[in-house]
């Protein structure tokens, strides 16, 4: 079989044959019992698995995939590790993350933001200067649009999403047409891509709540699954974890446990901790009995899952930027947001791959592409950049986030009409039996690794003193 062939083929197995597989549970009949039941294999329940273990509780970690890590996911398709999911350790001062990675020795490499390059549509480079004239227009069109929501705030008027507020803006300065391409690409680039969400769907008052950490961002050359692995083996959790278990039913109407059953099986604990996506828990594939309370519903309801997507090309050789320290290159593209960042990956593996980024509606549209037409469309972009005269991919990785069941988006966000209150909601216990963690649990860093790492050690520490072992 010739190799692009054989990569094509390969490919379309990707969602069946993952790289982390892991350790294959068996068909269980009895009912299991534990002291608690974490649904989700992400870092977030093996967060939470790794203090009750610890604590010397007996955990059971049901997962619906073959693989271990949810939205950190390495893949080796390509020969060599490559993160489908998160990419970054975001701001490496006092972040749980980093510290784990020193702990368990993993390389990490910081990403430099201004060692960029962006293209016009035409494919011509922005001079430093126009670059630095790019940013400054955007920053006093971000000010003014801060500006209407203090107003807004003050007069108590309603939530709007950005693009409204973007409309009473540019409206009122007469932007050319290359302007307005400038402004829109700074708007994809810093806010959408970021939140994973189009300005028509973010709320002007609370889409930046978060707390960040300090420092710069760090990704790992050798995999982000290094930190999942390191976490199980650290912790002796190996054991407690099934997979393939895809959980259908939460019943939690007796006073002492909580039933969980899965496609395979039935298991009891005194205590769950519930880690599934928001986009899991707004299509409601999981039943809850009784239903959980309206508050909690409501808050899910109005809470944003967003799209970003990740497309890796592999070329037979490196043939972009002429400084190879480049790590960021941009594309004002003619389809506001089409294409418009690419992580210069040869930068970090020294391997010639480029990873291009979609996010939002550009994002979803990806999903309803075949890969072929996602090469098509990529190389479109590229060309126009660095000529007709450069080689096909050999091979590509375009994740599908959005139709992934077992996420259903790739993170959280705060959607125009929600508010933190919605991820605090989202956080709370039910019955002292039934616990939430997860990124959209996380009030001060949502959409997060470290937040939902973060949210798996606050809801254990609430089990804890639920199950009594600790006041
Ligand atoms: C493309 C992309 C890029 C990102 N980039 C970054 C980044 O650079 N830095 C960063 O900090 N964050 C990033 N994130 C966000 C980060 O990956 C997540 O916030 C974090 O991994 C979420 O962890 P979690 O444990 O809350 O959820 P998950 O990792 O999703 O874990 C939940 C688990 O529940 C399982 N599950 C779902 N349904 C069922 C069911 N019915 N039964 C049993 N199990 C079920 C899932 O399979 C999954 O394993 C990115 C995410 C994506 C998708």
């Amino acid at each position: 079989m010739r190799k692009r062939e054989f990569i094509k083929q390969s490919l379309q197995f990707l969602t069946l044959s993952y790289l982390n597989k892991a350790w294959s549970s068996t068909a269980i009949q009895q009912t299991q019992h534990a002291d608690v039941i974490i649904i989700g294999a992400g870092i977030a329940g093996l967060s939470a698995a790794k203090i009750l273990k610890k604590n010397g509780l007996s955990v059971i970690v049901v997962e619906a995939r073959e693989r271990l890590g949810g939205r950190i996911w390495t893949n080796n398709a390509l020969g060599l590790p490559l993160d489908l999911g998160a990419s970054w350790i975001h701001g490496i001062n006092n972040n749980p993350i980093k510290a784990l990675a020193d702990q368990f020795q993993i390389k990490t490499i910081s990403t430099n933001y201004n060692a960029s390059q962006i293209y016009r549509a035409n494919g011509n480079p922005l001079t430093d200067s126009e670059d630095r004239l790019l940013y400054k227009n955007y920053d006093a069109i971000y000010r003014l649009l801060m500006s209407v929501r203090r107003k807004r705030k003050l007069q108590n008027l309603p939530d709007i999403s950005w693009q409204q507020a973007l409309e009473q803006v540019v409206n009122s300065k007469q932007l050319n047409d290359e302007a307005l391409a400038e402004l829109f690409f700074a708007l994809n680039t810093e806010v959408e891509h970021e939140y994973a969400a189009d300005l028509n769907k973010l709320s002007l008052f609370n889409w930046d709540v978060e707390t960040s950490f300090r420092g710069s961002d760090h990704l790992f050359p050798n995999g982000y699954y290094q930190i999942i692995d390191g976490l199980i083996k650290n912790s002796g959790l190996v054991a407690g974890i099934l997979t393939s278990q895809v959980v259908q039913t939460v019943d939690y109407s007796r006073t002492r446990s909580v039933e969980v059953t899965t496609n395979q099986a039935v298991f009891e604990a005194s205590a769950v901790i519930v880690t599934l996506p928001l986009g899991v828990l707004k299509a409601n594939s999981v039943e809850f009995f009784p239903s959980l309370p309206k508050t909690k519903q409501q808050a899910i309801a109005r809470l944003g899952m967003g799209i970003l997507n990740k497309t890796y090309l592999s070329f037979p050789e490196y043939f972009w930027q002429q400084d190879a320290r480049t790590q960021i290159i941009n594309s004002i593209s003619a389809v506001k947001g089409r294409w418009a960042e690419w992580l210069n990956y040869y930068y970090y593996t020294r391997q010639p791959l480029l990873l291009g980024f979609n996010a939002g509606h550009q994002g979803l549209t990806i999903e309803g592409m075949s890969n072929r037409e996602i090469i098509d469309d990529a190389m479109l972009v590229l060309s126009r950049i660095y000529g007709d005269n450069i080689p096909s991919p050999t091979a590509q990785i375009t994740t599908r986030w959005g139709s992934d069941p077992f996420a259903l988006g790739s993170y959280s966000y705060i959607a125009t009409g929600a508010s933190v209150s919605d991820y605090q909601e989202l956080a709370k216990a039910v019955e002292q039996r039934l616990f939430f963690a997860g990124e959209a649990t996380s009030v001060d860093h949502p959409a997060t690794v470290h937040g939902a790492f973060l949210s798996g050690v606050r809801e254990a520490n609430k089990v804890l003193v639920a199950l009594g072992k600790v006041s």
